[in-house]
């Protein structure tokens, strides 16, 4: 299996306003997945629209845009092994409250409406990529080596 899938991760409003981005960046870290960019920005109307826009329909997106739109927000891509699935597994369900204890929500939130992070959809496929093109230029993304690859995999 390859190790450089990439996948885009924000810390929300909420997760930067409780002090969270280390914790979030630590877990990431300490599984072996490697930094490929980071942004330390604050969300616009307009990416929030387009970044959520498959929920347009939904009750709850007003509400939605107002909260990613409400502060600034960590954006990063990280990379490694079937990186996409290994992060949403990581961030357990939706719902904090119903989240696995172990994971980033089931540890860190209790309410649905403020998740602590965001993470591409294993599911929907070429959501990383298209999430990662919408927050990142390329020359923001950086290639390098990690030292630890080959304690980290097998086959490195
Ligand atoms: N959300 C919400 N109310 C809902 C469902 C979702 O506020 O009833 C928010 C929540 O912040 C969630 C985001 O909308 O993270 C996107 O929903 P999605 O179903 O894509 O969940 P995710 O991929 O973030 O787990």
């Amino acid at each position: 299996m390859s190790h450089d899938e990439r996948t885009f991760v924000m810390v929300k409003p909420d997760g930067v306003q409780r002090g969270l981005i280390g914790e979030i960046v630590g877990r990431l870290e300490e599984r072996g997945l490697k930094l490929a960019g980071a942004k330390f920005m604050q969300i616009d109307e307009e990416l929030a629209h387009e970044h959520y826009g498959e929920h347009e329909d939904k009750p709850f997106f007003d509400g939605l845009v107002e909260f990613i739109t409400s502060g600034p927000v960590m954006a990063m891509v990280w990379e490694g092994a079937d990186a996409t699935r290994q992060v949403r597994q990581m961030m357990g369900t939706t719902d904090p409250a119903e989240a696995q204890p172990g994971t980033i929500r089931g540890d860190l939130g209790l309410d649905l409406g403020q998740n602590v992070i965001h993470g591409s959809d294993h599911e929907d496929p070429g959501a990383n990529e298209r999430e990662i093109d919408l927050f990142f230029d390329e020359e923001e993304l950086v290639d390098w080596e990690k030292s630890d690859a080959e304690w980290v995999y097998e086959d490195a």
